[in-house]
């Protein structure tokens, strides 16, 4: 449908193809080129139907020779005259074009660089162009800065390139990333069928018709039906091409020609948008009948262009600055929920519309400390496990994204409703994401001719044929995410980001207090500890003295051994206090252990401390299993258990305390069983806590401590202690290592 596409799947033979090179120029115009001393080194054979003189008459002669067909009253040689003043200007765009007559009949001469070589060609002023150029213009750049929303003002250029140049049809086309394109506003005589909305493949257009497209801005093939005339050239170039790219007149290729016969079109012309020196797009012009426009209506129709290319950079700025204050408002939104909660969850997904609404997406999900969290519709956790599995090896920058992951995930899909993803890594170490969805899309593109079927049987480089709107059902993707998109999910992606940090400094910050307040707690505890016993120890010392010398009543020797056993009972506590703070802050020692004989040597001792008593006969150590810990911890943790159990059962008839383990898989369990006073159910988990007693132990002297010292040993070892007892016959303290010795 366009200038010089070259409508063909295969893209390489039609990227090879040396369109700029043709060797030929259209029938409408001659063309002459010259070397820098002014020799004629080319010229088209039908500079006959012009000057009624052979073309190779002309050659190797010098340009002055055409003093006397060329120009209506220029002084003798004036074309090296003026090829000599222009190349020394802006070059000879700008100067472009120099009228002049012949035979009479007005022609615009068109001068052009080719290498080293000046091009200098003839086309007729005459045009079909009937309208006030000037003032069609005029309409169409106010049309241009007046109007706002794009596609609206899109047609209107259309309707006034159509107003200026008179062509049936008149169609802005615009390129997609992937290089295909789109008609994205049209005007048409009103029995043509509107070609609006319809795609055309990105092999229509090879690249270096693109590439010429940039370097010159309009092309006209006024007449496909005219064969384009042979350039003929000295025989030092007859190997060296002519280079039209410059050229006004270069004849377009054969199978340009043949797409276009079989589009129906007669004339065509077409004018480039470059925006940032980037193909935006064209206009593409249609005519069903010849049609020749000149020079300077071509130029005001490129005018057109480049205004249109301005405006289009001009509307996307303001797209940008828009979109600045959406990306400033949706940090801000997401800030703010950082700061207003502390699960960071909760923060970010918190708010669907805020999290959602940002890219468009229809879920998201945050991958966070190995959790993952979900908003909206994602793929179930196990899905986005293996999705996150997969990102880890594809991504290869802080984002990713697609609108189509079932292509790009292959054959491990698991989220056939997921199309769309964008995906921000906060850490690649820990595999952390955040992740916005979109499903598939529902829709079909109308194709001009089925882009899939233009392969020619032998392979060879050939015209499309057909162009009947062929509807092509969209499988498989989502909508694309938008340039916005991806600068918003970046703004949240740095936000979240910080926000991480901010909390992470916050844990350090905290981390520090703590470290700090432990240690003021243990210094405070070994000063009043060591305070408190000092005392204590001289209060029990001279009571001692004062009951060993001094003759003493029945009543207050009564009173003077309540004392010392109260000041024995402070110290205990004292040191029981002092243990259990000593444990928080030591570090393990770990290393085999043989339980048994730590174990044996663990009940002698509590034999020997209840020996007054004659209790802990009743000890049976069974067989018990090896674990990895720190000796003197274990110790003190089994002495609070033995000891305890031999102390709450001591009042039975026939006291009773077993020792021992099993393995349960990786895991020793240690079971500690008396047949004592049992604890009852309310009262199990708190005596694990410090200080604290069961209300049936009154009678026990204790302090609460010991069991909170065993629990917090246990902690350290990484395993977990608890009690079953029916409250009455006994109970059983069990302890589970994981750290056991293999065998
Ligand atoms: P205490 O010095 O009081 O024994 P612990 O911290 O060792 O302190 O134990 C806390 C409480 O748990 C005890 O006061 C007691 O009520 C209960 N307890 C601990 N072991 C046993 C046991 N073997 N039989 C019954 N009660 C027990």
């Amino acid at each position: 449908m366009l200038a010089d596409p070259l409508p063909l799947d295969n893209t390489t033979d039609c990227d090879k193809e040396p369109i700029h090179i043709p060797g030929k120029v259209q029938y409408h115009g001659f063309l002459l080129a010259v070397d820098r001393d002014f020799v004629i080194t080319h010229c088209s054979e039908n500079i006959e139907k012009f000057l009624g003189v052979k073309a190779a008459s002309f050659l190797g002669r010098s340009a002055a020779c055409l003093d006397v067909y060329l120009g209506r009253h220029e002084p003798n040689g004036f074309l090296a005259y003026l090829i000599r003043l222009w190349n020394t200007g802006k070059g000879f765009e700008p100067m472009n074009p120099f009228p002049m007559e012949i035979g009479g009949v007005r022609f615009n001469l068109i001068l052009s660089k080719a290498a080293d070589l000046f091009l200098i060609e003839c086309e007729p002023e005459i045009s079909d162009v009937t309208a006030d150029i000037p003032q069609i213009l005029g309409l169409a750049l106010s049309e241009m800065i007046g109007e706002s929303g794009k596609f609206d003002w899109l047609y209107k250029i259309a309707e006034q390139v159509k107003r200026v140049i008179g062509y049936h049809r008149v169609m802005v086309y615009e390129f997609h990333p992937d290089g295909h394109g789109e008609v994205v506003a049209e005007a048409r005589d009103a029995h043509l069928e509107p070609f609006l909305g319809l795609h055309y493949p990105a092999s229509d257009i090879p690249q270096q018709a693109r590439e010429l497209y940039k370097v010159n801005l309009t092309r006209i093939i006024s007449d496909i039906a005219y064969e384009p005339s042979p350039i003929l050239s000295l025989a030092a170039y007859s190997h060296l091409p002519l280079d039209l790219t410059h050229s006004a007149l270069r004849a377009v290729s054969p199978i340009h020609i043949e797409y276009l016969k079989n589009m129906g079109v007669a004339s065509s012309f077409s004018i480039s948008i470059v925006c940032r020196d980037k193909l935006w797009g064209l206009i593409a012009c249609h005519n069903y009948l010849p049609r020749f426009i000149n020079y300077k209506e071509r130029e005001a129709a490129k005018l057109i262009g480049r205004v249109l290319a301005s405006a289009i950079l001009l509307r996307e700025q303001e797209i940008s600055m828009a979109g600045n204050e959406e990306l400033e408002r949706i940090g801000k939104a997401v800030a703010k929920r950082l700061s207003n909660y502390s699960d960071l969850a909760e923060a970010v997904l918190g708010e669907p519309s805020v999290i959602l609404d940002a890219v468009g997406a229809t879920g998201a999900a945050l991958v966070y400390d190995r959790r993952f969290y979900m908003t909206g519709q994602t793929p179930d956790e196990p899905a986005l496990q293996k999705l996150v599995a997969w990102l880890g090896t594809r991504m290869t920058d802080e984002l990713y994204e697609t609108n189509c992951l079932g292509a790009e995930y292959g054959v491990m899909q698991p989220v056939t409703d997921a199309c769309g993803l964008l995906a921000c890594r906060l850490s690649k170490d820990l595999d952390e994401y955040i992740l916005w969805i979109r499903p598939e899309l529902d829709t079909a593109v109308l194709w001009a001719g089925n882009p899939e079927k233009q392969a020619n049987a032998e392979g060879r480089i050939s015209p499309r044929k057909s162009f009947e709107v062929w509807k092509q059902t969209v499988q498989g993707k989502a909508e694309p995410w938008r340039p916005m998109d991806i600068r918003i999910a970046h703004e949240i992606r740095g936000v979240v980001m910080s926000g991480i940090h901010d909390r992470t400094g916050e844990m350090r910050v905290l981390n520090e207090k703590l470290v700090r307040a432990y240690k003021e707690l243990s210094n405070y505890n070994s000063t009043i500890t060591h305070d408190l016993k000092t005392p204590l120890t001289a209060v029990k010392g001279y009571s001692q003295i004062l009951k060993l010398n001094f003759e003493l009543g029945p009543d207050a020797v009564r009173i003077v051994d309540r004392i010392i056993h109260s000041a024995d009972k402070m110290l205990i506590m004292i040191e029981h206090v002092l243990r259990y703070a000593t444990i928080g802050q030591a570090s393990l020692q770990p290393k085999p252990l043989r339980m048994g004989q730590l174990l044996q040597e663990v009940i002698q001792e509590v034999k020997m401390g209840n020996g007054a008593a004659g209790s802990g006969n009743g000890i049976v150590l069974g067989e018990v299993h090896d674990i990895i810990g720190d000796e003197t911890m274990i110790v003190q943790a089994f002495s609070n258990l033995i000891g305890n159990a031999v102390k709450y059962s001591q009042q039975t008839a026939t006291p009773m305390v077993q020792v021992s383990s099993e393995e349960t898989g990786d895991a020793v369990i240690y079971a500690v069983r008396d047949n004592g006073i049992g604890i009852p159910a309310g009262e199990q988990s708190q005596v694990f806590e410090l200080f604290a007693r069961a209300a049936g132990s009154k009678d026990y002297a204790g302090t609460g401590v010991g069991l909170s010292i065993t629990k917090k040993i246990v902690e350290k070892h990484g395993g977990d202690i608890w009690v079953e007892s029916d409250g009455k016959s006994g109970s059983c303290f069990y302890i589970r290592f994981k750290n056991r010795v293999e065998a």
